[in-house]
């Protein structure tokens, strides 16, 4: 089943070229179904980590792509301009907060990473402040691969810690404690109020992952967290960087987390589900008042321009996939889906089982001890459903079309698997 030239010779995400972990050829996707090359067909619970949220294959999405690519695929964007990046970024300027005024383009969440990064630097320089050049971030936190990307990410959980000393040294703070629907702890904040207190003369940006800290530990936080985070911020004079590459479009039941705590960031990086899924493409959005002061600057310009930057074709998709979002009534979509995923609630006290949470589209269990993902993901074909656990997480954030009898399907293996998990000695 496995293909021996996949296995000998290409990378897979995190994965050893010695002994690599089995891949599953697919031969094609639609809806929430994924089809093996052998056939089997597997109900997909991960929305190929938070990006197809109109399932696979979407025949409006096709269309677009195919109009797209009739007239032309890419074109250069330095001295260029297109309709799909235009009509893109005014769609993304008016879902998003009306402070947000400017549109970056680029190719993949990291990326968009490292351009919110870079346009905070380039803000304190154009004011006289080169020293504001680092960066504070919370523990658990997960912001890519690329090299400023990993420096923020938490040192242990973000996958990153090997890099050690070879990365720029960051200051993190506590992760948030409080739970999003539990009580506000008040001394959550303190350790933030505390570092900005001392260093804000050296910070350019407080960059976080808004409600959902995802890669680096699936955790769902208060709130009250961001909107204190945010008023600090402003007390110190630093920019507030807001990663929603994974929680953007409507995956914790708000169009983007932050407007659970109602706050404004001054940079919105956004990706994954920003195409459906369907390409590789981010947006790093700011306000008038950054982009005006970064062109200001020493340099005139902002210092970034990738060679596929508002890529036409993934516009184009992306477009389409925002208007399929809003034109139904998504948010009695998810709670749907909130409410059935609340079913994994089922775990818990089951003694394998730390903590089960459940948020918008995603649905966590967190176990005592990470699972054998090798046999887990063989047990979970036989079964026809698709679960990629990473560690002691077990979770399922499902495309927003999955239908009510898949996606009990999906919970009831996801439950029953679980609960057949032995304690290891
Ligand atoms: N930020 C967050 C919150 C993410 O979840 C991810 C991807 N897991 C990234 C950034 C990086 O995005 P990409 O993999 O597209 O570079």
């Amino acid at each position: 089943m496995f293909d021996a030239f996949d296995q000998e010779h290409i990378w897979h995400p995190y994965t050893s070229m010695t002994a690599p972990l089995p891949c599953y050829p697919v031969a094609s996707a639609s809806g929430a179904q994924i089809y093996l090359q052998d056939g089997t067909a597997l109900i997909d619970g991960m929305s190929s980590w938070w990006c197809t949220i109109h399932g696979y294959s979407h025949p409006e999405l096709n269309q677009a792509a195919i109009e797209q690519l009739n007239k032309m695929s890419h074109v250069m964007f330095g001295g260029l301009t297109h309709q799909p990046a235009i009509e893109l970024a005014k769609i993304l300027l008016e879902i998003t907060t009306s402070e947000l005024d400017k549109v970056f383009f680029a190719d993949s969440g990291s990326v968009a990473v490292e351009v919110a990064l870079k346009m905070a630097v380039q803000y304190w320089h154009a004011q006289g402040q080169p020293e504001k050049s680092n960066f504070v971030t919370t523990r658990s936190g997960y912001h890519g691969d690329t090299w400023n990307a990993m420096s923020v990410c938490d040192p242990v959980t973000g996958m990153h810690q090997i890099f050690g000393s070879s990365l720029p040294n960051r200051y993190f703070v506590p992760a948030p404690e409080s739970r999003f629907n539990g009580e506000w702890q008040e001394q959550d904040i303190q350790p933030l109020e505390q570092l900005l207190a001392e260093k804000h003369r050296q910070i350019a940006a407080l960059i976080i992952e808004p409600i959902v800290q995802g890669a680096g530990g699936m955790r769902f936080y208060h709130p009250e967290y961001l909107r204190q985070a945010k008023a600090l911020c402003r007390q110190y004079d630093v920019l507030l960087i807001l990663d929603e590459i994974a929680t953007g479009f409507g995956r914790t039941g708000k169009l983007f987390a932050y407007e659970h705590a109602d706050i404004i960031p001054d940079i919105l990086c956004l990706g994954k589900a920003l195409t459906g899924g369907y390409m590789t493409l981010s947006a790093t959005l700011t306000t008038r008042q950054v982009a005006e002061i970064i062109s200001r600057g020493e340099a005139g310009v902002f210092m970034h321009g990738p060679t596929f930057m508002a890529n036409p074709l993934a516009c184009a998709v992306a477009v389409k996939s925002i208007q399929l979002l809003l034109a139904h009534d998504w948010q009695a979509n998810i709670q749907r889906i909130e409410q059935q995923l609340s079913t994994l609630y089922v775990l818990e006290g089951h003694p394998v089982v730390k903590d089960v949470r459940v948020l918008g589209a995603i649905g966590v269990v967190e176990l005592h001890q990470a699972v054998n993902l090798a046999e887990f993901q063989a047990e979970c074909v036989r079964r026809g459903v698709w679960i990629r656990p990473f560690g002691r997480l077990v979770y399922v954030m499902p495309p927003f079309i999955i239908s009510t009898a898949e996606l009990q399907i999906l919970l009831e293996h996801m439950i029953d698997m679980i609960q057949h998990l032995e304690l290891a000695a």
